[in-house]
């Protein structure tokens, strides 16, 4: 039988051996004093969603090809993208326009699993909110687009993971490519199966001339 109140003193109990334990263990004190201190968030944490490009120039490390299946997958269909186009109108394969809403996205990661590309990415930036309700939170390309160093800052791990991928991938295609374009061998005449006849052996194969018929 449970005495009455028991919950409480072992509640109150907890409560005075943390507030003790936390002048000798600084493990103890959790509060932290955000905005000034900064949470240091786990490797996993995920918020919305950037795209990452190689090198030091945005518009051409872009590794986002527009292929929009991304767009075709979010759930709650809250990417838009545009496809660029060269002055002839010839499509580019990377995007013109590509922009996130923030306010409906729910983080749920598909299009970071969908992308064929390893464009697209989950950021853990969280300080994102506004007055404005409406267009400071629609990500532009401008917002959206960050150096793979960002990446490996933030998720060490899986960005190391990816560009092994990806440079194994890009020697496949090297190796496939230089197969391809080495000429093949000139194939030697084959041997022909029977050795050239000589007159001798043709005139061995000739069938045997008639006899003369034999007189009477
Ligand atoms: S995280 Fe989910 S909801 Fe947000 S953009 Fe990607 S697919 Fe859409
Ligand atoms: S982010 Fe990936 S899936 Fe989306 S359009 Fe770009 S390449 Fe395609």
């Amino acid at each position: 039988m449970q005495i009455p109140g028991s919950g409480i003193l072992k509640g109150l109990a907890v409560t005075a051996r943390n507030m003790i334990g936390s002048y000798f263990e600084p493990e103890r004190l959790i509060t932290q004093q955000y905005p000034e201190e900064k949470p240091k968030l786990p490797e996993r944490a995920r918020v919305f969603p950037f795209l990452i490009y190689d090198g030091s120039d945005p518009e051409t490390g872009i590794r986002c090809t527009s292929c929009k299946i991304c767009e075709k997958e979010c759930p709650p269909q809250c990417i838009y993208i545009v496809q660029d186009r060269d002055q002839n109108g010839k499509p580019i394969k990377r995007p013109k326009i590509f922009n996130i809403d923030i306010s409906v996205c729910m983080s749920c990661g598909i299009c970071v699993e969908v992308c064929p590309f390893d464009s697209i990415r989950m950021d853990t930036e969280f300080e994102l909110s506004s007055f404005d309700r409406f267009s400071s939170l629609i990500l532009d390309k401008s917002r959206l687009l960050k150096p793979n160093s960002y990446y490996h800052q933030i998720h060490p791990t899986e960005a190391a993971q990816t560009d092994e991928r990806i440079e194994a991938e890009r020697r496949k295609k090297q190796a496939a490519s230089a197969a391809k374009n080495t000429p093949s061998k000139p194939t030697t005449p084959s041997q022909p199966s029977t050795p050239p006849q000589t007159p001798n052996s043709i005139q061995t194969e000739r069938p045997p001339a008639s006899t003369p018929a034999a007189t009477s």
